[in-house]
């Protein structure tokens, strides 16, 4: 094998609960308006026909507990709290039940979303990538193994900016639950382990500033904090 005339970047990776090793990420998937309370403040509907995605760079993640500065390019930067699945078998066009059983675990997730630059997106027709594909803007908090975690549907999820409550939901409130997103994801690319599936925000998202403390969680799978500090 050839040598790298660089040294190539450390692949990034996300702790797991009780396990001294590490989930190493290779890619992030995003479904995009997966609550009808946020496609509703988005200004849109929930696309009912199929679920739809976004991605974002697995060299874009940084994990929960750390201070990252305000992004550049951005004067509307928005918090969006997700639940995170890991993947932790090969599925291709895999059926419903076999997607079920594909899950490695689960995790609390921050999307960070420049809203200004999504919506030049949308206005102009353009990708999202700059309003979502955003250095230490996938958050990341560690996972739990699937079978530590029971039922989602009834587990809270939440967020909160300062101490003030921004975000609060239930997991069942998911129009396309977690098997259905990966069984649909997976006629599309061969989906396996390092996988993430990012799996939408419930309503409530807005702006952040420098300086502002994020923290959140979902019933079972712990906390997530994330702090901004000044733009560089
Ligand atoms: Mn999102």
């Amino acid at each position: 094998m050839s040598a790298f005339l660089f040294d190539p970047p450390r692949l990034p990776s996300v702790a797991v609960v009780g396990e001294p090793a590490t989930y190493p990420i290779r890619r992030i998937f995003c479904v995009g308006r997966n609550y009808v309370a946020h496609a509703a403040e988005m200004g849109g509907t929930v696309d009912r026909e199929a679920p739809w995605y976004f991605t974002k760079s697995a060299f874009s993640v940084c994990h929960s507990g750390e201070t990252v500065p305000y992004p550049p390019g951005t004067e509307n930067f928005h918090h969006e709290m997700e639940l995170v699945v890991a993947l932790g078998a090969p599925v291709f066009k895999c059926d419903i039940k076999t997607a079920a059983a594909a899950v490695f675990g689960y995790g609390c997730g921050l999307d960070m979303t420049r809203r200004d630059r999504q919506q030049d997106g949308k206005d102009n027709r353009r990708p999202w990538d700059l309003g979502k594909d955003i250095e230490n803007g996938a958050v990341l908090a560690p996972l739990h193994k699937a079978g530590d975690v029971g039922p989602l549907a009834g587990k809270r999820i939440h967020l909160s900016v300062n101490g003030a409550v921004r975000q609060d939901a239930d997991l069942a409130d998911m129009v396309w639950s977690v098997p259905e997103v990966i069984s649909h994801l997976s006629h599309y690319y061969h989906l396996g382990q390092g996988d993430l599936i990012m799996t939408g925000t419930p309503a409530g998202v807005g702006p952040v500033v420098a300086g502002d403390v994020l923290t959140g969680g979902i019933d079972g799978l712990g906390d997530i904090a994330h702090t901004l500090g000044p733009s560089e």
